[in-house]
């Protein structure tokens, strides 16, 4: 069975109904909380149950996921938890909320700086932070670095979404990670004085905002281009893709920083065996590439074939620092976009 209600009411609703207390005598199941959208899952999910026989219950959530774990506590029917992003799974970890599972399958699959040490989550799939530039404005070669976005000649040139939003806080927490505070603070205040504007929109607005010639310049998530060259509904979305070319910074040096979607099995999961089943099935080669590829995403698995589009960005250099040390920076990440006043940058060249 699977359940498209979204949100907190709805889970209270499916754990009163006594949703998930038939573990013991029932049919064998796994209880999944996710931050993932029914289309990226589901077919990979029914292919699970056909594989294993395993039935899975699914609940999809915009938020919330945490504070639901925290006070369901014992009592929460959650076996396991589907999320995006570092900081998500971090906190998730941190929280107490997740248990360790140590699967050869697993530590095989599952890259180790894309796991945590201790396997209370795993990495599924990565998004690559790239550099969107502009193909009429910036030449081949020209920016190449990070680094290079505080560069004086991009005065006025660059856009970018919010300092906060969780993907540039990994971003930036990776920086302080590799260089230090002092210098990813330096590097923070020449991106903020090279700004066309106050930082604003989704990591599709900074590719709108290249095509209509607001920047020439931005960072964004690669995925983003594949969702925008595919948009039939939106079709002035292939426009702004068209107009933009993916640069993949720093492949000379320490590599492109990445952030995960990953998983990890609850602290109280009452069908943890199956929960481990799941992850190793998610973290195996079909299920990699059809989830990948679902979303422009990149597998985590090594070897497991890209989606065509995504392959025709080209390869690159992932950065290989483990996501637990950049998890540790975020919440300095996020007092230096305040101390620099990185959101009220008003930009203008
Ligand atoms: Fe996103």
């Amino acid at each position: 069975m699977r359940y498209k209600l979204p949100g907190l009411l709805a889970m209270a609703a499916l754990a009163i109904a006594g949703w998930a207390s038939s573990a013991a005598a029932g049919p064998a199941e796994v209880n999944l909380y996710s931050y993932r959208q029914p289309f990226l899952i589901n077919p990979i999910l029914d292919a699970f149950t056909k594989a294993t026989g395993i039935k899975v219950n699914v609940v999809y959530a915009k938020d919330g996921v945490l504070e639901r774990l925290k006070a369901e506590g014992a009592n929460s029917p959650a076996d396991a938890v589907l999320t995006v992003d570092i900081g998500r799974l971090n906190d998730l970890a941190e929280a107490g909320l997740l248990q360790s599972v140590k699967s050869p399958a697993l530590e095989a699959n599952v890259p180790a700086p894309y796991r945590h040490p201790d396997g209370l989550w795993y990495g599924l799939t990565t998004r690559a932070r790239v550099l969107f530039v502009s193909k009429d404005r910036i030449k081949e070669g020209a920016i190449a670095r990070y680094e290079d976005l505080a560069d004086p000649k991009f005065k006025g040139r660059v856009c970018t979404r919010s300092g906060k939003h969780a993907y540039n806080l990994s971003l930036i927490a990776a920086m302080i990670a590799h260089k230090g505070e002092q210098q990813a603070r330096a590097w923070l205040e020449g991106v903020r004085a090279n700004l066309a504007r106050k930082p604003q929109g989704n990591d599709r607005a900074q590719a709108k905002a290249i095509h209509e010639g607001v920047c020439d310049v931005a960072l964004a998530n690669t995925y983003y281009m594949g969702a925008m060259l595919t948009n039939d509904k939106h079709p002035e979305q292939k426009q702004w893709a068209a107009s933009v070319r993916i640069v993949f910074p720093n492949q000379g040096d320490r590599g492109t920083h990445v952030n995960l979607s990953g998983a990890g099995v609850t602290k109280n999961a009452k069908n943890r065996d199956n929960a481990v089943k799941l992850l190793e099935f998610l973290s195996g080669d079909s299920a990699q590439k059809l989830y990948a590829a679902k979303n422009f995403e990149y597998p985590v698995k090594a070897g497991v074939e890209w989606d065509p589009l995504v392959a025709s960005w080209g390869r690159f250099q992932a950065d290989k620092i483990n996501v637990v040390e950049i998890a540790k920076h975020r919440s300095d990440a996020s007092k230096l976009v305040d101390k620099t006043g990185f959101d009220q940058a008003r930009g203008g060249s």
